[in-house]
């Protein structure tokens, strides 16, 4: 038996949560969009992968009141899977869940449930498709498929996603095509946390609404003051490198300045896939920095989006939030001191092996 594996012959009992996404859409002349009552459909699959394995599977499936494209998921969507999940797992029956959601969203709201559901005591997986069960093509079969091997392999009570040729840690991944099986990437390897930690689970505070800029060539003072203004409960702002803005505009500066000043935290990360924020290394870090902006490390939009939003939403604020911030909770963020700094050429630099794990 391979460390970690459930023994043979055991029997899996599986959560199955369908929420929508392309895995259960049809078109019926106005474009996709989610069909309910996958219930058969999905003992099909299972039936057949009992068939194929050998692995029993003892299957409860849910599915929401309302399927939707995952494009519609809304600030509180992954706190409600989360309950719906926490709720169906009461008789502590299972061994895991997966949660059958749409691609546009699932890596922000695998992030976000990784954090919702951090004390799991099983794992969570997250899969869906790119072309709907049933049509020419359709990878739906496979990655539930792969979502259940997963969950017969692995007793890692973690989150994550199960897509195309692999797993990928929920507070790494991100979505990166739409025309390959392989829709997602695990951007970093997830980093474990040096020791394990403990989250509030209950609101706490009144928070706010937490949101996600970008910036780019051009960036007006006016949409980061309103994206400011709107998202008073914390701003990612998705710099360029290592942590840079157009922060020569005096208009920028002191939106980002006034902002920290009223209590709005600003987390900033990198649009790069490869290495961290260090604001301290070049001027417009270090005038983001004396705003107030705390580093976001090598987090991704999505877990940054996912951890500021949940910390926020739990009463984190101040010193108390940077500190959690720019802490390692659940693998979502290296640790600085393990940083590796730039070598002098770039032909130093060794070619990072992306490909996902199983
Ligand atoms: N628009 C779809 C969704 O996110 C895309 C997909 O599931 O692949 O629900």
């Amino acid at each position: 038996m391979t460390p970690g594996a459930r023994p043979g012959g055991a029997i899996v009992r599986v959560d199955v949560l369908y929420t929508g996404g392309t895995f259960g859409m049809a078109d019926h002349g106005a474009g996709m969009s989610p069909r309910s009552g996958l219930g058969a459909e999905i003992a099909e699959l299972v039936g057949e992968f009992v068939a194929e394995t050998g692995i029993t599977v003892d299957l409860r499936y849910d599915e929401l009141d309302q399927v939707i494209d995952s494009a519609d998921a809304d600030a509180g969507t992954a706190a409600r899977i989360a309950e719906r999940v926490r709720s169906g797992r009461t008789a502590g029956r299972a061994h895991g869940v997966i949660i059958i959601h749409g691609t546009d969203t699932m890596a922000y709201v695998g992030a976000r449930l990784a954090f919702e559901l951090w004390d799991s005591a099983v794992p969570i997986v997250l899969t869906g498709a790119q072309i709907p069960l049933g049509q020419p093509g359709s990878d739906a079969r496979a990655n539930l498929h792969l979502a259940l091997r997963s969950l017969a392999a692995q007793l890692d009570p973690s989150t994550s996603l199960a897509f195309g040729s692999g797993l990928h840690p929920a507070v790494r991944a991100s979505k990166r095509a739409v025309d390959e099986y392989a829709g997602f990437m695990t951007v970093r390897a997830a980093t474990p946390p040096a020791a394990p930690v403990t989250l509030p689970a209950t609101a706490g505070g009144p928070g706010g609404p937490v949101g996600l800029l970008t910036v780019f060539p051009g960036l007006h003072a006016d949409l980061l003051e309103a994206a400011l203004r709107h998202y008073h409960g914390g701003l990612v702002l998705e710099c360029y490198g290592s942590g840079t803005a157009p922060m020569s505009d005096p208009a920028l500066l002191a939106a980002v300045r006034r902002a920290s000043e009223r209590g709005t935290p600003i987390l900033v990360i990198t649009q790069c896939d490869s290495g961290a924020v260090d604001l301290a290394r070049y001027q417009p870090g270090r005038a983001l920095l004396e705003a107030g902006a705390v580093s976001g490390g090598d987090m991704t939009r999505e877990a940054a989006l996912a951890k500021l939003s949940y910390l926020v939403e739990r009463g984190y604020s101040g010193p108390q939030l940077r500190r959690q911030l720019t802490t390692n909770l659940l693998g979502e963020l290296s640790d600085p001191l393990a940083a590796v700094p730039i070598p002098s050429a770039k032909a130093d630099i060794p070619s990072r092996d992306r490909s996902s794990v199983v």
